[in-house]
């Protein structure tokens, strides 16, 4: 048993967090290497771990980021102003992590929204979102839009709340081998939706027409091949995954 588990037995839930990153702090120390760079923890690693199930993803052993984060940590970071503007973040079903990483920031003014997450700061249906229009610099929407049965509608409200002149990066798993989305919403139950759509709780697999649907919500869409911009030694030492392309979507000034 790991001395973490046997405090979180001794020790007050308020002590869980402090537990926790003592914990990270001594994986990151036992996978310290040169090899790998994590973006999101600034981590030096000689390898990554696998974390989850279905699918398996590659994670940083520090901070258990996955690979489409590290990505977007990077394209942050190089391609947008995200780490110097004052911005006003929207962000959409928040991971631990970006959601720490935000706050921190002193130049974002932070919220985080999601239908039932502990972790989002309000609870909100993101096909009903009840935040004034124009409100909002940013808007970062990762791997939602999948789950969402009514995606327009989605699209048509993340459009809303954005400034005009403002900016989303609004990724889902895209099949860019297909030219229109598969969708059914005959199909209800998990398994048979696994079969269909890769994921027991996704309810489409978009195809190229993704572009369209999000113009037809009113963005420009700017598609950018990040991961081929960045390379394969970046792709090597920030251990991504080639299967996916930045959507920045804008809201016309
Ligand atoms: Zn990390």
């Amino acid at each position: 048993m790991r001395v973490e588990s046997i405090l979180e037995k001794v020790l007050p839930a308020k002590y869980y967090p402090r537990v926790e990153r003592m914990y990270l702090k001594r994986r990151g120390i036992r996978y310290w290497g040169w090899k790998h760079t994590c973006p999101c923890c600034n981590g030096h690693f000689r390898t990554f771990v696998p974390w989850g199930t279905k699918p398996v993803q590659i994670a940083c052993p520090r901070c258990y980021s996955v690979a489409r984060y590290r990505l977007l940590y990077l394209y942050l970071r190089n391609k947008t102003g995200f780490f110097k503007d004052s911005l006003k973040v929207l962000d959409i079903a928040p991971t631990q992590n970006f959601q720490e990483m935000c706050k921190s920031l002193p130049s974002i003014d932070y919220l985080s929204v999601d239908i039932s997450s502990p972790l989002a700061i309000v609870r909100m249906d993101i096909t009903a979102i009840a935040l004034t229009e124009n409100s909002f610099d940013c808007i970062i929407c990762y791997h939602v839009l999948e789950h969402i049965p009514d995606d327009g509608k989605a699209m048509a409200e993340l459009f809303r709340v954005l400034k005009p002149g403002g900016w989303a990066i609004l990724q889902t798993p895209v099949d860019h081998s297909r030219d229109t989305t598969y969708e059914d919403p005959a199909i209800t139950d998990p398994d048979a939706r696994e079969s269909a759509f890769n994921q027991c709780d996704h309810v489409r697999i978009y195809g190229r027409d993704y572009k369209d649907r999000l113009e037809r919500a009113g963005f420009n869409v700017h598609i950018d091949d990040y991961l081929e911009e960045l390379g394969e030694a970046a792709i090597e030492r920030y251990v991504l995954i080639r299967d996916e392309k930045i959507y920045l979507c804008t809201k016309p000034s």
